[in-house]
């Protein structure tokens, strides 16, 4: 039974020193450490008893509760959870078991601020105590043992530590701190109750506290019976309440929890007041494991586009809540998705700085992407399911007989879904190569011949005609616009889908896309026209003899409008309008730029090329025009209004305009 010295192994003896000089600005964070322990002891026991049920003893309700003295100044954490021999208390509590430990000591440099930094990043666990501890004292029993088998640890948090062997009837482990003169603020139910909100919530273990009533004290007057009393403080009352809500949905198995149940989580969590579109809830094993319950929202929010706008997932380590917005965790163009990861491996005073380089991070961030994006495809088929099930079933009633209730309530979310965030999802094209394919399926655009947002690259080369050798698309600021360009008059002459692209960030997007599926995408405004097998040979040829015939015009027109134009050609994309611009291949486009400088930025200066329609009778008339001069620049202006713009001088071209009109 005698007391016993140790001395602390070397590198805890410096720990120790910048623990108790480094973390004072981070103080609270010492509860959160100690209840992490109880909880994970606690895990342990279950672990254990899963083979030996009799280490349960007769308490099989594991809990952790707290309680302060405030006069003696102590602050206790008491769980009844594995507990400790006084082998392993000599060990667990004297030396630092994690690997990397030398390594870590050897780069703390003295400068307090990078310290208190690298030793956040670390995790100091249970020596964080002494950063508000002058004296630790820890009992402890291992379950399963004998009750005089019990240990008493105790030390100043300087070289050594002292260990006895005590009686202790219950299992489990008590740590009482001996708190210093400038931190007895702890031993205060509300201060401890607004950590414990803040960081450990979502601990699945019941954490206690004994409830306080309110009691009168002495009589002000000992004679009058009836009169006043003195204040007698909050008096302990011997009834433990729960003060955690111990609500770590995420950890229990999915078949426990009900729909209202997630979607009441996701509105704690994103203070959000619908209710969400979907989620997906998943434990992940192998090299790094973790937890995931992410959700999609079913609106918008308003600062969607902000780029830095904070990201939607809250990370945890082993249940304890380490932060908020933990961007690494899910890419930018995921930044609408909110949710909870859960990580078992990663250490619990992870910075973001770590998170940013650490491997286990980027495991969680691929596999998170890629459980969004199978929950978007799930919803993108089930989306489709009236479609599919309308061609076998011909009576309408028997379309939606055929589904299960579960695939009733996809219908059609991933149009919503789509109207919402799909904009975003596109900036992935540009963020996301490893998954740009699967964003591209994902994708819905209207078209020349489906004015919904809907079809898909999928949809459009199955209806792709005989001979079409590339997707067709038109970018433009509006639908309207994009519908009633001129470029696409050919095209619906000739039958052929083109897609309509009318996000701002489209034209961004596509420029990461050369093709869907082996079928290269092509800008109907963009480079010389060519439709490749899709013109006979006949009009091929005649739109060569009429570009012979029309050079000379050509030549005179490129003269007039050398300051406006690269170039001007005739061109078999027309069929009612006298003329429209295109860029050339790898030019910026002329609604991208516009954009560009919307926005205040600089843009190139684009010269496009004016294409002519030699069949329109405006054209026609143009040679030996007394007025070709202002017809030139009419024509030229026009097509630039029929793209939206507007022409860099409107004065001078409604001018031009009257001058013919009368
Ligand atoms: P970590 O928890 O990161 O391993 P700590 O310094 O916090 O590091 O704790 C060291 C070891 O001490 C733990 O791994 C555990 O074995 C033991 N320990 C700490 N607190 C408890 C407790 N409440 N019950 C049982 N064992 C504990």
């Amino acid at each position: 039974m005698s007391k016993q010295t140790h001395s602390f192994q070397a590198e805890v003896s410096q720990l120790l020193h910048l623990v108790t000089h480094s973390l004072y600005s981070n103080k609270e964070i010492f509860l959160r450490e100690l209840i992490s322990n109880a909880s994970d002891a606690c895990d342990k026991l279950r672990f254990e008893a899963l083979n030996n049920s009799a280490l349960f003893e007769d308490a099989p309700e594991l809990q952790v509760r707290l309680s302060f003295d405030d006069k003696a100044k102590t602050l206790t954490i008491t769980d009844n959870g594995i507990g400790m021999t006084e082998q392993e208390a000599i060990e667990h509590l004297g030396t630092i078991a994690k690997s990397g430990t030398k390594d870590f000591v050897s780069k703390l440099s003295g400068d307090q601020k990078s310290d208190a930094q690298l030793i956040g990043q670390f995790g100091v666990g249970f020596y964080s105590g002494f950063i508000v501890a002058d004296k630790i004292t820890v009992e402890t029993r291992r379950a399963g043992t004998a009750a005089a088998e019990g240990v008493r640890w105790i030390s100043g948090g300087t070289g050594d530590f002292e260990v006895e062997t005590i009686d202790r009837a219950e299992r489990g482990t008590s740590v009482i701190l001996h708190l210093r003169e400038e931190a007895t603020e702890y031993a205060n139910t509300w201060k401890i109750k607004e950590i414990i909100g803040k960081y450990s919530d979502h601990i699945s273990l019941p954490i206690l506290m004994e409830k306080e009533e309110w009691k009168d004290g002495e009589l002000l007057d000992p004679q009058d019976e009836k009169g006043g009393r003195q204040p007698g403080g909050m008096v302990k009352t011997g009834d433990w309440e729960p003060v955690n809500k111990a609500s770590a949905l995420w950890t229990r198995p999915k078949k426990d929890i009900t729909d209202e149940q997630y979607q009441d989580f996701y509105k704690q969590i994103s203070r959000d007041f619908e209710a969400p579109l979907n989620w997906t809830h998943n434990r992940v094993e192998g090299s790094t494991e973790y937890t995931q319950l992410l959700y999609l929202p079913s609106k918008a929010p308003q600062d969607l586009w902000n780029r830095d706008k904070k990201a939607g997932i809250k990370l945890y380590v082993k249940r304890v809540f380490i932060m908020d917005d933990a961007e690494s965790l899910m890419p930018s163009y995921l930044r609408f998705v909110k949710g909870v990861v859960d990580s078992a491996d990663l250490p619990l005073n992870v910075s973001r700085e770590l998170l940013q380089e650490s491997r286990d991070v980027k495991a969680i961030r691929e596999g998170c992407t890629k459980r969004v994006l199978s929950m978007l495809e799930d919803l993108a088929k089930h989306d489709k399911a009236p479609v599919a099930a309308a061609e076998g079933a011909a009576a309408s009633d028997a379309v939606t007989d055929v589904l299960s209730d579960e695939e009733k309530a996809k219908l059609g979310q991933y149009a919503k879904f789509y109207a919402e965030f799909g904009a975003v999802l596109k900036e992935g094209l540009g963020e996301d190569f490893g998954n740009r394919d699967r964003l591209l399926k994902l994708l819905r655009f209207a078209s020349s011949i489906n004015d919904t947002v809907g079809v898909s690259f999928v949809d459009y080369k199955a209806r792709m005609k005989e001979g079409q050798d590339a997707i067709y698309y038109i970018t433009a600021d509006s639908l309207a616009a994009a519908k009633n360009s001129p470029q696409l008059e050919v095209f619906k002459k000739k039958g052929i889908e083109v897609l309509l692209m009318t996000d701002r960030v489209d034209e961004w997007a596509l420029n990461f896309v050369q093709e869907f599926d082996g079928t290269p995408l092509q800008s109907v405004a963009k480079g010389a026209f060519d439709l490749g097998k899709l013109q006979d040979e006949e009009e091929k040829k005649a739109a060569e003899e009429v570009a012979e015939t029309f050079k000379p015009l050509l030549a005179k027109l490129k003269e007039a409008l050398k300051d406006k134009a690269e170039d001007v050609r005739v061109t078999s994309r027309l069929v009612d309008s006298p003329a429209c611009l295109v860029v050339t291949d790898d030019g910026m486009s002329m609604q991208l730029a516009r954009m560009l400088k919307q926005a205040g930025q600089q843009a190139p200066e684009v010269k496009p090329v004016l294409e002519v329609n030699p069949e329109h009778a405006l054209v026609k008339k143009l040679d030996g025009s007394v007025h070709f001069h202002d017809l030139a620049h009419i024509l030229f202006d026009q097509a630039v209004l029929a793209e939206g713009g507007l022409p860099a001088d409107p004065a001078a071209y409604v001018k031009r305009v009257n001058a013919l009109l009368s």
